[in-house]
């Protein structure tokens, strides 16, 4: 039975400084998965893992690390969708947890439904997940660039992972810290079912990153699983997807996808999008931080 795996780094500009950790980051992040669906692990667990290594890794935008709102504080948005029974959990503007895939995950499992601020933070306490004084997400560099933010080049780096395992199930999830320098309380489109996040074991999975109030009004991440479901192959639905969106609305935005089969694609129209991804027919992780480009001596492994 094939198994994929593919997460992204988030829609932005990485300066060459950023290359590696990027890398790195998106490279670990799919390794961690990949043990999960080797051993014949769940999709869930898989997408699970994936993300937790990139919320707890702070060169991107979510989990500690995340961007700053207005007031300087780390706010969240995370979510999670289960294709073999349309299952999801979303949580969002929520403070004081490492994890917030963790916890969208396991409303997931209770019963699906978004959950905000102090109820998802009291729900989280209420099931053990790890809980932190919200001071703590905030990462050094993010502190910096929020006191000086005219100097910021990098834009916010949301994280996104689809995994198909080997009972063929296809599960797709996001985690952001937002936009930088957001109203508090500002919920973009990454807890959004249709937007952030899709899957569905019939058609496929997507995860997407970006400017939200674009991504929104044209539901990206299905836009981009009926493509799928019209026949198109991942690589085809991705770049169609970002397309309807770059014709009808201004922002950046980029899309990771799986079908069914195991085929993997991605897309993006900001200049650069971290994205790592491993299926059965390949020996270790491919890395990239844009689509065109490739450095062969990083991308070894690349036999897409
Ligand atoms: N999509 C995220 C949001 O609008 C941000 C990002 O992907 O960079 O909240």
């Amino acid at each position: 039975m094939t198994i994929a795996i593919i997460v992204h780094g988030g829609a932005k500009t990485i300066t060459e400084e950023k290359v590696e950790a990027n890398n790195k980051g998106c490279t670990a992040a799919a390794e961690a998965g990949w043990a999960v669906l080797e051993k014949g692990g769940s999709a869930k667990d898989a997408v699970e893992a994936a993300i937790r290594v990139l919320e707890s890794d702070p060169t991107f935008n979510a989990g500690l690390g995340a961007t700053l709102n207005k007031q300087g504080e780390v706010e969240v948005d995370a979510a999670i969708m289960d294709g073999s029974k349309l299952g999801w959990g979303a949580v969002a503007a929520v403070q004081g947890v490492r994890h917030p895939i963790s916890v969208a995950r396991k409303i997931m499992d209770e019963k699906p439904r978004l959950l905000v601020a102090e109820s998802a933070e009291r729900f989280a306490a209420k099931h053990g997940i790890e809980m932190c004084p919200k001071e703590d997400l905030v990462a050094d560099e993010q502190e910096k660039q929020w006191e000086e933010q005219e100097k910021v080049i990098d834009r916010p780096n949301t994280v996104g992972c689809v995994a198909l395992d080997a009972d063929g199930n296809l599960v797709a999830g996001t985690s952001t810290g937002g936009t930088a320098n957001q109203d508090a309380g500002r919920v973009g489109d990454t807890a959004l079912v249709g937007c952030g996040l899709y899957a569905d074991i019939e058609k496929g999975g997507c995860s997407t990153t970006g400017d939200g109030e674009s991504i929104i009004p044209v539901v990206l991440a299905k836009t981009a699983i009926d493509f799928l479901a019209q026949g198109k192959h991942p690589e085809q639905a991705a770049q169609m997807a970002i397309q309807s969106l770059t014709e009808r609305v201004v922002g950046e935005a980029g899309c990771i996808l799986i079908n069914p089969k195991g085929e993997i694609g991605w897309a993006h129209n900001s200049t650069e999008m971290a994205v790592a991804y491993r299926t059965s027919e390949m020996d270790k992780p491919a890395v990239f931080t844009k689509k065109e480009g490739v450095d062969p001596k990083v991308y070894a492994s690349n036999r897409h």
